[in-house]
């Protein structure tokens, strides 16, 4: 295959598959970020809704804390007792009016617990964090404030450790509190979490998927309880990421999986296709090159056809025009008419041969095969040669041949070539210029380049056509060329045997008609040497 027919193969492939590439891999990563924000969006409402059922148990507590009523009227040892009994509170409080601790008093008799707790909350107290009934109306609270009774929480860190403590005030109108219990609280947070928070997805989303956690993680992002079978490495990114609801904001529920599991379905459909088109680019491609080479080997044998059919020609033709030219000489003189109609089958029979010898030099020219035979001679004694053959068909067509020698000097020339090129000029003068006068032919020999001219009279060649009359099957279609028989090689091999002669052909401008210029390098014999 030629390299240049093999640029044009992987063109045909390679362009269009790497648009259709560009193409599905730009639809699929569309897609894809598609169905990863849905997917996202998908495990942030399930997460969230754990976070609003961790948000009820909180009001629940709320609620349990607030039914005991008058707290602030129980002595410390029922305080002591409730806390101990209720399971859920670790350690009540009651303030003063001002916000100041009554119980556990820190000037009182306190126990170990009790020193503990007051450690624990220190801030608290001595911040005015948890303001008394009078400071309340003056202190900017974070307090939720309801109609009836004003309530709060409170989250403070200590250690290792948190410390959550709700305050309300009771029906005596006292601020009385109680700090949970953290460890029967996360508990009771993990007794409401679902068993799996994994999303059902069916289409393009993976199903079920087993390999994946959801971890409830304390504010100092350590993981308090986690579910599921996958272990996320300490700096993977979670999937989805949603804080719990107030007071325990600083907590947060995260999502884990290991491989983006959406997606997969329509980057596989994209390989699909783009390998199916792909397959039926390469079909086509090898398709086109079949027929392609098919359409070679058809014109190879339709040349090869005319190549041995013009050799066929040759012979007899050659014979006709013999026998013409022998029974022409055996005439008398008075024998004019039939001198004349033998006149016809000689110039017939000449200009079938220079038909067959252009196609037999196209053929040979486009085989690469085409060479010269120089032998030494003289160019104008060849010149006059040929055009004497001319001279009958050209009378007949109202032209007349003026010479005019120059080239008289011995030169190395091959005599067929120079006489292929004058054949094809004089015979496009007979055919494009008839009736037109004087055909003009001059010769003229310089060192070793010949020039020689012919120019016509008759209706000329457009400027814009100088090239293009030179190009294989290429003929100009006006009033006059039409229906003028022709095959539109001659100029093509006249040229070609030009510059295999070192020179060139070419149209010359000229102020009236067509005037070709034929140049030749034709090595002037040397005594002694060879050209
Ligand atoms: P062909 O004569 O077989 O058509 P050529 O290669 O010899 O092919 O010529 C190419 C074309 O150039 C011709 O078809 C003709 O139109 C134009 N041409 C050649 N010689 C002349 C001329 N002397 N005058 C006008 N037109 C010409």
């Amino acid at each position: 295959m030629r390299p240049k027919l093999v640029i044009v193969y992987l063109l045909i492939v390679i362009a269009p598959l790497a648009a259709v590439g560009w193409l599905g891999a730009a639809l699929a990563r569309n897609e894809q970020t598609m169905v990863a924000v849905r997917f996202r969006e998908v495990l942030t409402g399930k997460l969230n809704d754990t976070a609003s059922n961790v948000a009820g148990l909180i009001e629940q507590r709320e609620r349990e804390l607030m039914t005991v009523s008058n707290l602030s009227a129980l002595s410390p040892a029922d305080l002591r007792e409730r806390a101990r009994a209720s399971g859920i509170v670790r350690q009540y409080f009651v303030l003063d009016q001002e916000g100041d601790l009554v119980y556990p008093s820190p000037s009182g008799e306190l126990m170990a617990s009790e020193v503990e707790f007051l450690r624990r909350t220190e801030s608290i107290w001595s911040n005015g964090e948890i303001p008394g009934p009078n400071a309340e109306s003056q202190q900017a609270s974070r307090a939720v404030q309801s109609e009836t009774r004003t309530k709060g929480w409170h989250v403070g860190f200590w250690g290792s450790g948190v410390s959550l403590v709700f305050w309300w005030r009771d029906e005596r109108g006292a601020v009385v509190g109680a700090e949970l219990n953290e460890a029967r609280l996360i508990s009771d947070i993990v007794g409401i979490l679902p068993e799996t928070t994994t999303p059902e997805y069916t289409g393009r989303m993976s199903r079920s998927r087993q390999d994946d956690c959801t971890t409830l993680v304390d504010p100092k992002d350590a993981v308090v309880y986690k579910w599921g079978a996958y272990s996320p490495n300490a700096k993977e990114t979670p999937r989805a990421d949603v804080a719990l609801f107030p007071p325990l904001q600083a907590w947060s529920l995260k999502y884990y999986s290991p491989a983006a599991p959406y997606g997969q379905g329509m980057i596989f459909s994209v390989i699909l296709g783009f390998t199916a088109f792909g397959v039926a680019l390469v079909v086509l491609a090898l398709y086109f090159y079949r027929e392609n080479t098919r359409a070679i080997r058809d014109a190879l044998q339709r040349v090869s056809f005319v190549n041995q059919v013009s050799h066929e020609l040759k012979t007899p033709l050659t014979n006709i025009r013999m026998y013409a030219e022998m029974l022409d000489g055996d005439l008398g003189e008075a024998d004019t008419d039939t001198r004349r109609r033998l006149g016809v089958i000689v110039s017939e029979s000449q200009r079938l041969s220079r038909l067959i010898n252009n196609v037999l030099t196209f053929g040979r020219n486009q085989r690469k095969l085409l060479t010269l035979h120089r032998t030494p001679g003289i160019i104008d004694e060849a010149l006059r040669s040929i055009i004497s053959t001319f001279d009958a068909p050209l009378n007949a067509r109202g032209v007349t041949v003026d010479l005019v020698t120059g080239a008289g000097q011995e030169a190395n020339f091959d005599r067929d070539a120079l006489e292929q090129i004058m054949g094809n000029l004089l015979s496009n003068a007979e055919k494009y210029a008839p009736n037109s006068g004087r055909l003009e032919i001059t010769s003229h020999q310089n060192g070793d380049t010949v020039t020689i001219t012919v120019s016509d009279q008759g209706p000329g060649i457009a400027g814009n056509l100088r090239e293009r009359i030179f190009e294989p099957f290429y003929r100009v279609s006006n009033k006059l060329t039409d229906g003028v028989a022709g095959a539109g090689i001659g100029l093509t091999i006249a040229r070609h045997l030009a510059r295999l002669h070192g020179g060139n052909l070419t149209l010359e401008p000229s102020p009236r008609g067509a005037r070709f210029k034929v140049t030749l390098r034709a090595t002037m014999r040397r005594s002694g040497g060879t050209p």
